[in-house]
């Protein structure tokens, strides 16, 4: 139990010892249960899904199929049939932009993003736009961060037809309002997909609460492995767009004449699947389950507030953000480069991310050509915090 009555969960994590890891933005450190569930997937458990007629590849599809289930479940879906496995975040998004986009986008169409998307949900839009001949808009943000629903709700026209935004931002921790995003993007009759890649480690998601159409998040920030991820989109929506790529799984029948497709989900899951991968992102999806996202949360949310304050109090260190971020925090110490100060810090034990994280636009709105940025988990705690506070006091002194 630590001090805050808030169990500690850093002896689970055997990727966090000896040192203060705060980039779990970028990736979060893996559980020893999801380890231990990714090397029985690839020893004991072992064999391929959805083809084969012994009883283990019976069993693996099982398992793949339980953890569709599990997903569905966990994020609040309707249907497990509205649950595609992807690589990740970024290739979700591209599905997204490929398939739907290519099939419902055309000259004169607009598409409406924000400052402070990621690069993964800024690049595909500008693929599908540049094949379309659609047109990307941008919303700007308000002063401490957040994407201003207010200019949306006043900029949005009945000609955009998509809206794709951040649920949390992974430079500023800002939380978006999904369910008035959602709301005002269906005022025009646009569709609205969210990145949750921030937003699925740090707060309980329903996406048929939320009333968005497309969900995506990678499992890798999730405690999970890497190079699985999750696209969910509403059943109707997701049965009416064609395929994304083509291969085995993903067919109904074959003929050199004329092939038909197999219904969604599987329409989608082309070639033999990250079958461990799936069974990984179960095992992540039970441990923070076992915990809680209201206690993960709020941990976060008291560690965010601690280093926010400590940093406050340094002077010439300029903090980002809005007050409630989730988990993320970004800062700059005065002529320093946020690459030196990672470097120095790193000596003292201390990761944190240096750079434009993906994020140039919202850099070039900061006016900043990169952050340092500490982001936090499940298993960050006070240490990690004074470990930030004292390398940085020492950054300032090597600078003076
Ligand atoms: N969106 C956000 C907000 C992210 O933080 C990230 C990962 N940095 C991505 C998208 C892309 O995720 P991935 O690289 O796992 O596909």
């Amino acid at each position: 139990l630590r001090a805050n009555g808030v169990m500690d969960y850093r002896a689970d994590f055997p990727g966090i010892a000896d040192w203060h890891y705060l980039d779990t933005a970028a990736t979060a450190q893996k559980p020893q249960a999801v380890i231990d569930a990714i090397a029985r997937a690839y020893g004991a458990d072992y064999a391929t899904v959805h083809r084969g007629v012994y009883s283990r590849s019976a069993n693996m599809t099982l398992a793949y199929e339980a953890a569709r289930r599990k997903v569905a479940r966990f994020i609040g879906a309707k249907s497990d049939a509205e649950i595609v496995f992807v690589r990740g975040a970024t290739e979700g998004i591209n599905l997204v932009a490929q398939s739907w986009g290519g099939a419902n986008l055309k000259a004169g169409d607009r598409i409406l993003l924000s400052v402070l998307e990621h690069h993964s949900n800024i690049v595909p839009w500008q693929l599908i736009a540049e094949k379309t001949g659609a047109q990307i808009d941008v919303v700007p943000l308000t002063e401490d961060g957040k994407i201003d629903l207010d200019a949306m709700s006043a900029m949005i026209t009945p000609a955009h037809k998509l809206v794709a935004l951040a649920h949390v931002s992974n430079v500023l921790g800002s939380p978006l309002d999904v369910r008035r995003a959602a709301e005002i993007a269906h005022g025009v009759g646009a569709k609205i997909l969210i990145d949750g890649c921030q937003a699925v480690p740090r707060l309980a998601v329903d996406v048929t609460a939320l009333g968005c159409d497309f969900y995506v998040f990678s499992a890798h920030k999730l405690y999970g492995p890497t190079g699985i991820g999750v696209l969910w989109a509403r059943q109707e929506i997701l049965d009416a767009m064609p395929p994304y790529q083509g291969g085995g799984s993903m067919i109904d029948k074959v003929t050199f004449e004329k092939t038909t497709y197999a219904p969604a989900p599987t329409r989608f899951e082309a070639g033999t699947p990250h079958i461990v991968g799936v069974v990984g992102l179960a095992a992540a999806i039970d441990y923070v389950e076992a915990i809680g996202l209201d206690v993960i949360h709020a941990h976060e949310c008291a560690l965010v507030g601690q280093a926010r304050d400590a940093l406050h109090k340094l002077n010439s260190v300029r903090v980002f953000g809005p007050e409630d971020s989730c988990g993320i925090l970004s800062f700059e110490i005065e002529g320093v480069h946020p690459h030196d100060a990672g470097t120095i810090l790193d000596e003292e034990g201390v990761a944190i991310r240096a750079g434009h994280h993906c994020a140039q636009p919202l850099m070039r709105h900061l006016g900043v050509e990169a952050t340092a940025r500490a982001s936090f988990g499940i298993y960050s705690d006070e240490s990690d915090v004074a470990a930030l506070v004292r390398g940085i006091e020492r950054v300032r002194k090597i600078f003076g």
